[in-house]
């Protein structure tokens, strides 16, 4: 979602890649990885830095600065999202391809991980300069994406407009025979364009169900919980809505421009109605605007971090009401609060599983184009509770079997797959 106004002080980026690392080290270790394999997996495979100019709406040119990162495709494409944001970087993208390998092989899809974007700050820009931005950007990618090679996705800051914008300059780029048998270069296309039904909700209903089903797993039920949001974007706006749907209630949701709490409730649908004609979450009526820092200490049962990653550490991890942490969000929580927060006993919903509802819509999304059908939003959500309750299910039983918590079951059952994979095929030559 693109909103406009200047947003609070950019969040700290540093140290993703040392916790992705770190996760992937803790369970290499558990599972005594083959050596060879860890030193693959430990690497990307490819790393694109694009510099390219786009002419402004003033007649000026500016040149920016694109990443596309691709980690790892043993078990098939490379897939992930594509983020315009100020703290978009090379190690933000490696990061973040590491996750989607994991993810997606948890997932037990048949893709990679890649991850990629802009290095600006959309809300600099008008509309049509973010299209002459994105066309540019995909021209200058080129034959580096493609849809049995890499398939970009919306992530923060991009949404179902920039896909379309995306599919049609790779599209315009192939001789008139190829153009349609390129549909599936990205996926969270608008509908009318080759998109899929439940694509847009896909990551919020998977955080929601993940909560749901941990609730079932110990016995509890969501009626009259209280939780929080950081971000009410695609990812937290959906989960938001899916709880409020199953009775539980929302206390506070911090966006890019400020925090609002409101211990009695907010209603969901009227904050995206305000959100979507100002912009933002500020002044929303009922609410009272509470200090940055002071967001995770809120009362709540449920915290649902939805926006960027490291936004939880050991400077708040410690102040945390809530019992259980639902990562939307790729890398919310660091390594050190983690463990701070494990010692406690709340319970974290690792990103991996959490929001792997997104890339598993898109997924459905990619089969779809791939294969000329059309899915009802009944079939794809079927579909989707499916797979997501198998792989909550693994995680539980890999979590309880080795004593682990559910980040390194989730991870060990991801790198369990790759590792089989690449002993059965062996390495080239
Ligand atoms: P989005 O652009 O739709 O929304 C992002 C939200 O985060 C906005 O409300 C924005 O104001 C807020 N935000 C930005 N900076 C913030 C800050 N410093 N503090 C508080 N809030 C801030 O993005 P999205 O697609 O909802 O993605 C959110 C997260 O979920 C990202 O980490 C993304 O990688 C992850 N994710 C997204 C998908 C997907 O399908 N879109 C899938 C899996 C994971």
């Amino acid at each position: 979602m693109i909103t406009q106004e200047v947003e609070k002080e950019t969040p700290q980026k540093q140290g993703m890649l040392n916790n992705v690392m770190r996760q992937f080290n803790n369970a290499s270790d558990i599972i005594e990885l083959n050596t060879n394999i860890r030193k693959i997996l430990g690497i990307t495979n490819n790393e694109l830095v694009v510099h390219f100019p786009v002419k402004m709406d003033n007649g000026e040119v500016e040149v920016f600065t694109g990443y596309r990162v691709q980690h790892n495709n043993a078990l098939g494409p490379y897939k992930g999202g594509l983020r315009y944001h100020p703290t978009v970087d090379i190690d933000a993208a490696r990061a973040l391809a590491m996750w989607m390998t994991w993810k997606t092989s948890l997932a037990g899809l048949p893709y990679g991980g890649a991850k990629g974007g802009i290095q600006l700050d959309p809300t600099k820009y008008s509309t049509s300069e973010l299209e002459r931005i994105t066309r540019r950007f995909t021209y200058a990618l080129g034959d580096n994406i493609g849809p049995e090679l890499d398939i970009p996705a919306p992530d923060v800051n991009t949404n179902p407009q920039t896909m379309a914008w995306i599919l049609d300059t790779y599209m315009s780029t192939k001789s008139p025979n190829e153009r349609s048998t390129n549909m599936h270069v990205v996926t969270g296309k608008p509908i009318g364009a080759g998109g899929s039904e439940g694509r847009d909700r896909a990551t919020g209903y998977s955080v929601f169900l993940n909560i749901k089903f941990w609730a079932a797993h110990t016995n509890t039920t969501l009626k009259n919980k209280k939780f929080i949001v950081q971000g009410f974007g695609n990812v937290g706006y959906w989960a938001a809505h899916f709880l409020e749907n199953e009775g539980a209630k929302m206390v506070g949701v911090q966006d890019a421009f400020g925090s609002i709490y409101n211990p009695d409730g907010i209603d969901v649908e009227s904050l995206l109605a305000y959100n979507q004609s100002h912009g933002n979450i500020v002044g929303f009526a009922n609410t009272v605007s509470i200090p940055t820092e002071d967001f995770f200490s809120l009362a709540c049962d449920i915290c649902i971090p939805a926006a960027l990653g490291n936004q939880i550490t050991i400077s708040n991890a410690n102040a945390i009401k809530a019992s259980v942490i639902a990562e939307g969000a790729n890398g919310p929580t660091d390594v050190e609060a983690e463990q701070m927060l494990l010692q406690r006993g709340v319970a974290i919903l690792p990103d991996i599983l959490c929001n792997s509802g997104g890339v598993i819509g898109s997924y459905f999304e990619w089969l779809q184009n791939r294969n000329g059908e059309i899915w009802s939003l009944e079939e794809v959500m079927q579909k989707l509770e499916k797979k997501l309750y198998e792989s909550f299910k693994k995680v539980i039983e890999v979590s309880e079997n080795r004593n682990v918590d559910k980040r390194t079951a989730a991870f060990i059952i991801a790198i369990e797959r790759l590792e089989q994979a690449y002993v059965q095929r062996g390495i080239f030559p």
